[in-house]
């Protein structure tokens, strides 16, 4: 029997056959002697690839100075350039950083704040979420009860979790059409009237649901969702755990929406893989709303490795790669050969494809004719992890078009079997 417990697996019968010794740029290196390209940057956190010399060596530095110091009380310059350089690239409204470790704690902290922040605001009663189906925002009790009410994954838990708000998310792509943006706009707009009074935000990953069904979906949606939301006096909070840092074609996803949420998370990239951190933003609107003659308004939160001086260390790194390196251009240029690869693939079993940014979705009809990508994959030098009814790609954005184009074909091989 496993002494380690795996995440999300059946354990009785679970054979984990893949061990890695070590892994360098796109690749894992197993203890048979093969190597795999990662296909998904380890769950999308691995942004510049493996062991990234640069990075690795300002963690060494970091670490000779202090690996860990608590933020209760003290604080430290990698906390504080990381804040400053996170309020100078993120959207206008955001100007205030909570750190935590991981992306559920960061999303449970932007929920907390949301709340306290109505409270503050003489408005207890706005307390509730709006939240898309198919949404995922992490696995902790809070965050589950905004994530999709209808997946196998939290329905076993829904007495003990909170009672929210399910909007069903726009399903008509990145480029829908105007009419499909107007009857999702009035959805939206009729929930907002019905329950402003007692919502306290509207939570949403912008442009792309990932773990819940990799929907796309549209910037111009977004942005006019932003004016609603002003104008129900409802918070908009930007769930970017998934798409910050390039993987929708843009540094953040909010900058396509020509709007600034109220709150922002940001996690996996944040760090390039390297060690757990999140960052919730939010607003002086919301951050002074917190300021008071006594502790009774403070925010009661602080995770003991909040702004972890070695987390922050690499992240500032990873930041200072990413611009200089210029990573957008990189992403085009994955975003192009993935729609021109993917495009091509074609099946009676696939229903979609779609591509945006670094990230590329084959979406099938039946969920058993993806039976066997994995082990298939391995076979080809790749590796997937597919789930549901998608296989999909995220790479690391260093891949090389020949590597990627092996990502590409390995698809393509596995659809001709069908
Ligand atoms: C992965 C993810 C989370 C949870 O982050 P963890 O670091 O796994 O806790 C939250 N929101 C979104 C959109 C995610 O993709």
């Amino acid at each position: 029997m496993s002494k380690i417990w795996y995440p999300y697996a059946q354990m009785k019968n679970l054979d984990v056959q893949y061990k890695i010794l070590k892994a360098k740029g796109t690749c894992l290196y197993l203890d048979n002697g093969e190597k795999l390209i990662d296909a998904i940057s380890s769950w999308w956190c691995v942004i510049h690839g493996y062991n990234h010399p640069e990075i690795t060596r300002s963690a060494k530095q970091q670490l000779d100075k202090m690996a860990h110091v608590m933020l209760g009380g003290l604080t430290h310059n990698p906390a504080c350039s990381l804040a400053a350089k996170l309020v100078e690239i993120t959207p206008y409204k955001l100007k205030h950083v909570f750190f935590a470790d991981s992306g559920s704690v960061g999303v449970e902290v932007a929920l907390k704040m949301a709340v306290q922040y109505w409270h503050n605001m003489n408005q207890p009663q706005k307390h509730k979420f709006l939240a898309f189906k198919k949404a995922y925002h992490g696995d902790t009790c809070g965050v589950m009860s905004i994530s999709d009410p209808d997946d196998g994954m939290h329905t076993l838990f829904k007495d003990i979790i909170a009672e929210n708000y399910f909007l069903d998310a726009p399903e008509h792509g990145y480029t829908a059409k105007e009419k499909y943006l107007v009857t999702d706009l009035e959805k939206l707009d009729d929930f907002l009237r019905n329950h402003h009074y007692e919502l306290a935000a509207f939570i949403v990953e912008p442009l792309m649901q990932a773990a819940g069904g990799f929907n796309f979906y549209s910037a111009e949606y977004l942005k006019e969702a932003g004016k609603l939301c002003d104008k129900y006096n409802v918070l908009l909070i930007f769930d970017e755990v998934a798409t910050g840092f390039g993987r929708t074609g843009t540094l953040f996803a909010a900058d396509q929406t020509k709007t600034s949420p109220d709150i922002m998370i940001l996690g996996k990239g944040l760090s390039a893989g390297y060690t757990g951190i999140s960052a919730t933003l939010a607003s002086t609107e919301i951050f002074e709303s917190f300021y008071g003659p006594d502790e009774s308004n403070a925010f009661m939160h602080g995770p003991t490795f909040m702004g972890n001086p070695l987390a922050c260390a690499i992240a500032l790194k990873s930041i200072e790669i990413f611009e200089r390196d210029q990573y957008l251009a990189k992403i085009s240029k994955i975003e192009s050969v993935l729609k021109k690869e993917l495009f091509k693939i074609s099946s009676a079993k696939i229903k979609n494809i779609r591509v945006l940014g670094a990230t590329g979705v084959i979406e099938v009809k039946e969920k058993s004719s993806l039976a066997g990508i994995q082990e298939f994959a391995v076979k080809n030098g790749i590796w997937l992890r597919p789930f549901g009814n998608y296989v999909y790609t995220m790479p690391p954005y260093i891949i090389e078009a020949k590597e990627l184009k092996m990502i590409t074909e390995t698809l393509s091989k596995f659809f001709k079997r069908l």
